[in-house]
């Protein structure tokens, strides 16, 4: 079904997880900023919040994550103090304006604290900020759960968990640093689901160095027979420049481009096969999932976590690098963890870059937007179909697209080039970036 152009994939793009991207944030926006924003939102505005742990008990080689090694306690513990502090810093500037609709804990490894210290922060969210109908999603490290971390988010709310899988191969673990038998993903999911949490996430990966073909489909055979509701696959980005523990990984046995992309159609394939539906160009749910019911409803939408259901127009980010989004700002935190808690300690807020949002801005957000979830975009304002038609000549003459005036449609076979077609919509984008991964 998908065809291989390698000269539509030779440009790396961003993932879009936000417009503009995250490379355009500067310094010019700040904690004065979130401060103002914070008096935008209002009694009954959805809100989304993001706690970001930036530590993992050992950090595994391809990570791009901002995290690094739980080793030491004294350090560990003083994050979470400052966490506390600008979780209830930020609920005395809303004071009670805002419903909050979901919370995620992301990082790193969520479960590279104590469980009782997750509890105690999902006490001070809920002490400082409206969170009553709120769900709850964690990311979770398989190798370090247990049955109490199990208990501790059951006894919270939790009704989602993530699993960072990755690979099944142990060759393929070997070589990317992160060794994780099977017995350890069953055991984990074995747990979760006895505390009533059966919405479970893995994420997989292809494009790993070593990974063949027969490799990835042993893998998402393994992860079909396990049956999570919903899987990611992604494709590995090498980034050594930029992320310098990709180092270790060794370059020359990463697979190449028409690899990469032959993994991409297999995994999409096998997957919608097993009865996962394709959603946007990475996820796969089965039909009881909530993401696979709000895309048959065309109520999928893109945050900086990928794909979603979740459309609060405001997200409040918590912790060293996360960000927050407001309609016409997003912000994000200082992302080294020490210097983070030195600005909560100083008694700000640790807001320190940003970028605020124009009307423009915000017109092509929901084009790109639209493109990646929903496979078209409508109405488009005539001088931004002007320039990007010339720029998707080459997608259109391959039938890879198709405008109607101001209407454009995504063709079956563009999915693995959505990104491609998602950058032609964006006013920032300079040819030969090396910021950004490949499309595939
Ligand atoms: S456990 Fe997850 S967040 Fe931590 S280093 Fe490994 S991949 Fe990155």
């Amino acid at each position: 079904m998908w065809r291989y152009y390698p000269e539509l994939l030779e440009r790396p793009v961003p993932r879009y997880t936000s417009y503009p991207t995250a490379v355009e944030f500067n310094d010019r926006v700040g904690a004065a900023d979130m401060v103002e924003a914070l008096q935008t939102v209002e009694l009954d505005t959805s809100i989304s919040i993001y706690v970001h742990i930036p530590y993992c008990q050992s950090i595994c080689w391809y990570c791009g994550c901002n995290t690094g090694a739980a080793n030491r306690t004294h350090r560990l513990s003083a994050y979470l103090e400052a966490l506390e502090s600008e979780i209830a810093r930020v609920g005395s500037l809303l004071h009670g304006r805002g419903k909050v609709r979901h919370i995620a804990f992301g990082g790193g490894s969520p479960n590279s604290i104590a469980p009782v210290d997750f509890v105690r922060l999902v006490d001070r969210l809920v002490l400082a900020l409206n969170c009553e109908s709120a769900d709850m999603a964690v990311e979770i490290d398989p190798r370090i759960f247990s049955d109490n971390w199990a208990m501790a988010l059951a006894s919270c709310g939790v009704t989602r968990v993530s699993l960072g899988v990755q690979s099944f191969s142990e060759a393929i673990q070997q070589a990317i640093g992160r060794i994780q038998p099977r017995h350890m993903i069953e055991a984990c999911m074995t747990s979760v689901q006895r505390y009533g949490i059966g919405n479970i996430n893995f994420d997989l990966m292809y494009g790993l160095p070593g990974q063949t073909l027969a490799d990835l489909e042993d893998t998402l055979k393994q992860a079909i027979e396990l049956a999570p509701s919903r899987i990611a696959l992604f494709g590995y980005a090498h980034l050594p420049d930029l992320v310098p523990r990709q180092r270790r990984i060794d370059a020359n046995a990463l697979p190449g481009s028409e690899l990469r992309f032959e993994m991409a159609a297999l995994g999409h394939a096998l997957l919608a096969k097993a009865g996962y539906q394709p959603i946007g160009f990475d996820h796969f749910a089965l039909a009881s999932d909530g993401l696979a019911k709000a895309n048959a409803k065309g109520k999928l939408y893109r945050n900086f976590q990928g794909f979603t259901d979740d459309d609060s127009p405001v997200l409040l980010g918590f912790g060293a690098s996360a960000i927050s989004s407001f309609p016409h700002v997003m912000i994000q935190n200082e992302k080294n963890p020490g210097k983070y808690r030195e600005c909560i300690a100083s008694g700000t807020l640790a807001s320190t870059r940003g970028v605020r949002r124009s009307d423009d801005d915000r017109s092509r957000s929901a084009i790109i937007e639209h493109i990646l979830c929903q496979r078209e975009a409508r109405d488009i304002p005539e001088e931004i179909v002007a320039s990007a038609r010339t720029k998707l000549g080459p997608l259109e003459a391959l039938g890879l697209i198709e405008w109607d005036e101001r209407d454009l449609r995504l063709s079956r076979g563009a999915l693995p080039y959505a990104r491609i077609v998602a950058a032609a919509f964006d006013a920032y984008r300079q040819p030969g970036s090396s910021q950004f991964s490949n499309a595939i």
